[in-house]
């Protein structure tokens, strides 16, 4: 097993990774920024360095800094987490060059999942269904963009290959708007992920958001861990997710999860992994993968049985995934809301100091969280301050307990979205289950 591992992220999911190092007896190295000292997993871990100013450009996203602390303390991993550099091919590959173990893919594999159109062309030759839409990237022939948007049909949606959080897309519903679109989107990609290129893909109106989470081991081997439903989104955000995504039959989940897991044994996947879909009128079409593991992880935890973050480690350290797909047993659902720290009504950001906090308890309620009574929040980083997960036989059991659990918590000091949470699970919509990825902003609109 490992021995030391850098840690190089902050907040929720470094506590996370900290604890899943603990259980394995693996030493731990926190990094953190001057504004970050007094982060729960800070306090905790083994051995913590300064790795500069709040600024995450002069901290968490300066790969020299984080090398260096895994240099100063003799460390032999570095796990990215979320965020930051965690799709950061430069990253990975001057990590393993500085001879540290990137607890992640390799290198070679988050650049082409990092670019849309490299990883859509790829998934297309390992036979995973993706949105109809243009195989090469968008050139400045534009009679023949003209044509392919006729041909796919609109609306259309233009999506830059290096985009990312939901930003670089901009929907298209008439031909007169199609080259504007594209210069736009460009232009925008050009400025904001350094990368021009821009593709395009038909506009499916009422889809669902459903992935597939996989473990591949690097050396051919990998399993598929059934689907989560994130389609609770705003702005291309999720909000809330759940597993198993409701209405999806054994027969479903079994066909485009073997399919994913096949796909890894051939590219030879190394660590968690998810592979994102749209979902709509029974089909599933890829939009793409993220190469880490995720926000929403917590959810397949729970019906699973199974820890990924321990699963990251060891194959990390070498070892031979240790599970088959016969092992991977669903039972249950679970539910997950993310706690951010912002005002419920116009999403603006509530950092400052949180001056109570009582989290919530019970049967199947699990919360990832740094958070604590008189813990500050700073303004210069995402606003996730907890996620609440709640576990249940049914659905409707995780229902009843995640609307216990949101009534019982209190977070003073600060705005939070509970409130949000909790209109969103009262409502018959969500409680019938399968709402599409237009839910939210049409139900905040009413
Ligand atoms: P990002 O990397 O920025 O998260 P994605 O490609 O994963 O971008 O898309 C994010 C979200 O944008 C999806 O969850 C969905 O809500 C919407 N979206 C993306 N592609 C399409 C499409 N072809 N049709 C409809 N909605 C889409």
């Amino acid at each position: 097993m490992l021995n030391k591992v850098v840690i190089a992220n902050r907040g929720e999911i470094a506590l996370r990774i900290l604890r899943a190092c603990k259980e394995l007896n693996i030493r731990t190295v926190a990094v953190h920024s001057t504004a970050d000292r007094d982060l729960l997993h800070v306090r905790l871990a083994d051995e913590s360095v300064c790795i500069g100013p709040p600024s995450p450009a002069e901290s968490y996203l300066s790969i020299p800094s984080i090398i260096s602390a895994a240099e100063i303390t003799d460390a032999v991993a570095i796990h990215p987490g979320y965020g930051f550099l965690a799709e950061n091919a430069n990253f990975a590959e001057q990590v393993e060059k500085s001879g540290f173990i990137f607890i992640g893919p390799h290198a070679e594999t988050i650049r082409q999942m990092g670019d849309k159109v490299a990883a859509i062309q790829a998934m297309k030759r390992l036979n995973i269904p993706c949105v109809p839409g243009s195989s090469d990237p968008i050139d400045d022939n534009d009679e023949a963009t003209l044509r392919m948007a006729r041909d796919i049909g609109y609306p259309i949606i233009i999506k830059a290959a290096g985009g990312g959080g939901g930003r670089g897309m901009r929907v298209v519903h008439t031909e007169s708007h199609l080259l504007n679109a594209i210069a736009m989107t460009r232009n925008e990609a050009r400025a904001a992920f350094n990368n021009d290129k821009v593709y395009m893909e038909k506009y499916l109106q009422t889809p669902r958001h459903i992935e597939i989470q996989v473990l591949g081991d690097g050396q051919g081997d990998a399993v598929y861990l059934g689907e989560r439903d994130c389609s609770i989104q705003r702005r291309h955000q999720k909000i809330i997710e759940e597993a198993p995504a409701p209405g999806i039959t054994a027969e479903q989940r079994a066909a485009i999860g073997e399919r994913c897991a096949q796909a890894c044994r051939d590219m030879k996947y190394r660590g968690a992994g998810t592979f994102e879909f749209l979902y709509e009128n029974g089909e599933f079409y890829f939009i793409e993968m993220n190469t880490r593991i995720q926000v929403e992880h917590p959810v397949t935890e729970m019906i699973t049985g199974i820890d990924l973050v321990k699963q990251q480690l060891r194959i990390a350290s070498g070892e031979k995934l240790s599970l088959k797909q016969s092992d991977i047993k669903i039972k249950g659902h679970a539910i997950e809301c993310r706690i951010n720290a912002e005002d419920p009504n116009n999403f603006t950001p509530s950092p400052g100091t949180i001056t109570y906090f009582h989290a919530p308890g019970g049967p199947g309620i699990r919360v990832d969280s740094h958070i604590y009574s008189s813990y500050k929040v700073p303004p210069y980083y995402d606003s996730l301050i907890a996620k609440i997960i709640a576990y249940g036989e049914t659905r409707e059991i995780a229902l009843s307990r995640m609307r216990n659990a949101l009534e019982e918590m209190v977070i003073e000091g600060i705005k939070t979205n509970q409130s949000l949470h909790l209109d969103i699970l009262r409502g018959t919509d969500f409680q019938r289950g399968g709402v599409n990825i237009h839910f939210l902003e049409h139900w905040l609109n009413l």
